[in-house]
């Protein structure tokens, strides 16, 4: 996937979220058609740690059942580094499980900001997220 859309309104809401749960990583997921978010799902950070984050699984299951039945996509999976850094953490690349655009929401002096990455084979790429 090169590049994935979604508005302003649905990134101020993850913003809202993880800004809401820093310092701790706070996570969710983004499900859509082609590069197109429709839905931004919130989920629980079963680490509660300041510097990684495990979905939890119920509330995961729960969410890929949902996104199937409304015929979307999985697109997305967004998560926080409340004390940076911008891109993907060595943890984010080895427990990478899904081909989807890893959203990383940094912050640094006070603002959020949110960057798309392609993680596979132990690399990553970075892809543009285009804010309609
Ligand atoms: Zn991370």
């Amino acid at each position: 996937m090169q590049s994935l859309s979604l508005t302003n309104e649905q990134l101020n809401r993850i913003i809202a979220h993880v800004d809401a749960h820093a310092p701790l990583e706070a996570c969710g997921l983004l499900a859509g058609r082609d590069s197109r978010v429709e839905s931004v799902i919130e989920v629980t950070n079963q680490a509660q740690s300041p510097v990684r984050y495990v979905m939890d699984p119920i509330e995961q299951l729960r969410a890929f059942e949902w996104i199937d039945s409304q015929g979307l996509d999985l697109l997305g999976i967004f998560h926080s580094h409340p004390s940076g850094p911008e891109t993907v953490s060595p943890t984010d690349i080895a427990e990478a499980a899904y081909h989807v655009v890893h959203v990383i929401l940094s912050r640094m002096n006070g603002a959020w900001r949110a960057r798309g990455f392609w993680i596979e084979d132990g690399a990553y790429r970075e892809v543009t997220l285009q804010i309609l």
